[in-house]
């Protein structure tokens, strides 16, 4: 991804560099875990632990360490903020989605 690898290219601290790298996976796990939403096991799939709770810790380290670089990550943005809006919903443009997909069967 790089997009993430990216973001900030100016500021090369070791911080910096890890929060890149957890970037990465956290964009793999929750691509993932959105995939399992879509499959139908809403409920289930999110809790405390899962990527749109880490969404927002990463977010607010986005924005702290590469400042205005960071508002270029918008699915990590648009994640952080489905996530503080309401931590037990999953997102609503998605949920719209699947109504729609099981309408049409
Ligand atoms: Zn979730």
């Amino acid at each position: 991804m790089t997009l993430y690898t990216m973001v900030g290219a100016g500021i090369s601290s070791s911080e910096a560099s890890a929060l890149r790298t957890r970037l990465v996976a956290w964009h793999d796990a929750m691509v993932a875990h959105e995939r399992k939403i879509r499959a139908g096991r809403t409920g289930r799939v999110c809790d405390e632990e899962c990527p749109h709770a880490e969404a927002r810790h990463l977010w607010s380290e986005a924005v702290e360490t590469f400042g205005e670089g960071a508002q270029g990550l918008t699915f990590l943005r648009t994640r952080a903020m489905d996530a503080a809006k309401a931590s037990r919903r999953v997102i609503p443009s998605d949920e719209a989605r699947v109504r729609t997909a099981t309408a049409e069967v």
